[in-house]
């Protein structure tokens, strides 16, 4: 069955989840299953901000042969004319049920009534529209728990609705943040004007950090200029960077942890900016050392020549292969492998180390010329940045 999809603006995404966490324990307390908002999609507004494109999705109410549909509010128009429709999760009404007046099939007495209850007959699919005060007597006891459902899919309905075109008050609440759109803003600072770490920002009075004008655009009324929101691009990148942290081993440390914990969220609460907007960091990282990894030469040098003479100490440009961790016997060192412009290949076992894919000048002694595996290779002694 086709879902009712609403358009939210990404930026109240936030709101909306916070307040719809607290029906949700309400509803919980009540006993009522959870209504829950699902992410259908994504589109760019033509203004240029991103709308979120949502579904409301939660268990079918069934009750005692019927499965409730629709709460029809007629307001003061019997008419049918200007109903609110509040269908339930994954029920679409015809057009012709949603404009029903406000009739009652179980006494058949049109009067003016606020609400109806459409509900579908299980055994045979027929459709039913009972007054809500009609309900305790169609059944023959109180339905206490189609009405509290009824009561809980309006106010999410009305808080989803609300969202939908978000006033001032409502985004200026800085309690909960979409954690996709707030990555998108924090890629507009950083794009603008670097990363700009919350510890580079403290005590200077003319820098800020990433996180503060990533929140600064995101909550800004009236709403900032379309160049200082995120393009659809700088959006899919954010969810790219999410992507990318749920890839890191959330035991490797304390900060792993918790921005891995913070990835699996799609709202986060506003004191956690500080440890998203450091998603942009790490993600910007790993893209530079991929980048370095795939423009370091893969393959062993097969045309290496041996360079200097013993005790020789040489100034080189070179490219760093690779630079690893050693345990010997008398701690641990480092074996880095590099190689210059000619394809020459040097080796060096000691302190020296460096990134993999970094270009730099190192001077170095030759200790010997070594064959190894066929590759002829310089080894160099007291190797260090020139
Ligand atoms: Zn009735």
């Amino acid at each position: 069955m086709e879902k009712q999809l609403f358009e939210v603006p990404a930026i109240a995404m936030g709101e909306l989840q916070f307040k719809l966490d607290k029906l949700s324990k309400k509803a919980k307390k009540a006993g009522t299953s959870d209504i829950k908002l699902i992410r259908v999609g994504r589109r760019t507004d033509k203004d240029g901000s991103q709308i979120c494109i949502v579904a409301i999705e939660g268990e079918p109410v069934k009750y005692e042969g019927y499965t409730f549909l629709a709460r029809l509010d007629h307001n003061v128009d019997p008419s049918g004319e200007s109903n609110l429709v509040y269908s339930m999760p994954g029920e679409e009404l015809t057009e012709a049920q949603r404009s029903l007046g406000a009739n009652c099939e179980h006494c058949g007495w049109k009067r003016r009534r606020k609400d109806t209850f459409l509900m579908r007959k299980d055994d045979d699919g027929s459709f039913l529209q009972v007054g809500r005060t009609c309900l305790k007597d169609f059944f023959g006891h109180d339905p206490a728990e189609l009405v509290r459902r009824a009561q809980y899919i309006t106010r999410v309905i009305d808080e989803v609705r609300r969202a939908e075109h978000p006033a001032e008050a409502y985004l200026s609440n800085r309690r909960t943040v979409d954690l996709a759109t707030f990555l998108g803003y924090t890629l507009v600072a950083v794009g603008a004007y670097g990363w700009v770490s919350g510890k580079e920002a403290f005590g200077d009075p003319d820098r800020h950090s990433s996180r503060d004008m990533a929140c600064d655009a995101m909550f800004r009324w009236p709403r900032p200029d379309p160049a200082e929101r995120p393009s659809s691009e700088q959006m899919e990148t954010a969810d790219k960077v999410i992507e990318y942290i749920l890839t890191l081993d959330p035991k490797r440390s304390d900060f792993n942890f918790n921005i891995t914990q913070l990835a699996k969220l799609e709202v986060i609460d506003y004191k956690a900016t500080g440890i998203a907007a450091a998603m942009i960091f790490c993600y910007n990282r790993h893209l530079e050392q991929e980048a370095a990894k795939a423009s370091a030469p893969k393959d062993e040098p097969a045309n290496s020549e041996y360079v200097g003479t013993e005790k020789e100490r040489l100034t080189l440009d070179v490219t760093i292969l690779s630079s690893r961790v050693q345990e010997g016997q008398f701690g641990y060192y480092n074996i880095t492998r590099m190689l210059d412009a000619a394809g020459n290949l040097f080796v060096s076992f000691g302190q020296y180390s460096e990134d993999t894919g970094a270009k730099v000048t190192v001077r170095g002694t030759v200790k010997r010329h070594q064959d190894f595996n066929g590759v002829k290779q310089t080894v160099l002694n007291r190797v260090m940045a020139a």
